[in-house]
């Protein structure tokens, strides 16, 4: 199988984890007839730079020509003068647009290796396995009118969904839901905010399509809070674009590091996948960065868009297997254990997987 990828490593530390996550990618050759074709581009700040706009024409036609797109992160402080349209995050908005894809998937599960490194007790953690299912394409970040008036002395945005861009976001939920513990927890502001009225109707409806799954409603303060109380109580989060990015970026905090959290937005034309964090500037050029949320990124590549699913399991299991022997990177670092750069964690996963793709191919020769 040939599998065309376009490959956006953007800006700050998103080439460096990007790099890892492809290396990692193509030790599936080595035991498959699986072949991953990267196509290299540039977005945000990095395509600013090279030719004067966040998204060339050529990287959003490569990602429109492509199984999938692998992007690292965009954005870098020296463009932050440029109007709205002209920042690097514009490239990534514009690709997101383009590509058409309305469900972003944010899993956040707690790693017993590292379950030291939350500040939430180790008692609280057990058992954590959250899926978050975020609207993309609407609401506040998109809906017009937006902008400034009075000369700039009041602003406005405005939270619109029609019953379509619900409808469509909550069937991924409630299909996520039926491959893992059936439950979807929909988060809302339905006593103040008229989309939240339809948001919690349509939904409703829509769980009637479902009734292997078991849905409960939730206003977004509430959840808020229960997802630092008592996380293990969801399974999968179903929520709208703004909402989704904050509660995601809090329930981050339960695994320790911004840096191990993966992403993959789907329904359009082509899936994206990323990892969650930003370009990390501070941390940028170093070799420190945690490449570990892009490497688990490809796994939910090798899961929703290549089927390849016992291999996207193996990916999983040796990110968690490096992370048992006691490895870990800066960000994660702690007495007692071992830190490694960027470039050796994306070895030792790699050599992990290896073993594993080893084993399982070997047993089916058998
Ligand atoms: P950030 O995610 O880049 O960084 C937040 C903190 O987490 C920093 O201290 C950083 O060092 C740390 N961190 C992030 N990823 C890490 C990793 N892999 N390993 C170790 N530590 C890691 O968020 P920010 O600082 O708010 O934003 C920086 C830039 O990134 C801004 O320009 C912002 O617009 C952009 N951004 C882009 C995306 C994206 O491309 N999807 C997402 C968020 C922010």
């Amino acid at each position: 199988m040939r599998f065309q990828l376009a490959i956006l490593p953007g800006d700050g530390i998103g080439p460096e984890v990007v790099s890892e996550a492809v290396r990692v990618l193509r030790v599936l050759s080595h035991f498959s007839d699986c072949e991953f074709i990267c196509n290299e581009r540039p977005i945000g700040g990095a395509a600013i730079r090279a030719h004067g706009t966040p998204l060339p024409e050529h990287t959003l036609q490569a990602c429109l020509k492509s199984d999938a797109v692998f992007l690292g992160a965009v954005g870098a402080a020296e463009f932050d003068h440029l109007p709205t349209q002209q920042k690097p995050e514009a490239g990534l908005l514009g690709l997101r647009t383009a590509l058409g894809g309305f469900a972003n998937l944010r899993p956040v599960a707690s790693f017993p290796a590292i379950a030291d490194c939350s500040p939430l007790q180790r008692s609280r953690l057990k058992g954590v396995d959250v899926l978050f299912v975020r609207e993309l394409l609407g609401g506040l970040y998109f809906a017009q009118p937006r902008g400034f008036d009075h000369e700039g002395d009041s602003a406005f945005n405005t939270m619109r969904y029609s019953r379509h861009e619900i409808e469509r976001v909550a069937r991924i939920a409630f299909e996520q839901a039926r491959t893992r513990r059936r439950k979807v927890t929909s988060v809302d502001k339905a006593n103040v905010l008229e989309t939240s009225q339809l948001w919690r109707r349509t939904v409703t409806r829509i769980a009637e399509d479902y009734p292997d799954v078991k849905l409960e409603h939730m206003y977004v303060d509430a959840c808020a809070m229960h997802l630092i109380s008592d996380p293990a109580r969801f399974d999968v989060v179903l929520t709208e674009n703004l909402f989704g990015d904050i509660l995601s970026d809090e329930a981050s905090a339960i695994t320790g590091s911004l840096g191990m959290l993966a992403s993959a937005t789907i329904g359009g034309s082509v899936d994206l996948y990323e990892p969650v964090h930003g370009s990390a500037p501070d941390i940028a050029g170093q070799g420190i960065a945690n490449p570990l949320g892009a490497i688990a990124s490809a796994a939910m590549l090798l899961r929703l868009s290549a089927g390849m699913h016992h291999e996207a399991n193996d990916l999983e299991a040796a990110i968690n297997q490096v992370l048992e022997e006691g490895y870990c990177t800066h960000d994660l670092a702690r007495p007692g254990k071992h830190v490694v750069s960027t470039s050796e964690m994306g070895e030792l996963v790699q050599q992990r997987f290896a073993e594993m793709l080893d084993r399982r191919f070997a047993y089916h020769a058998v």
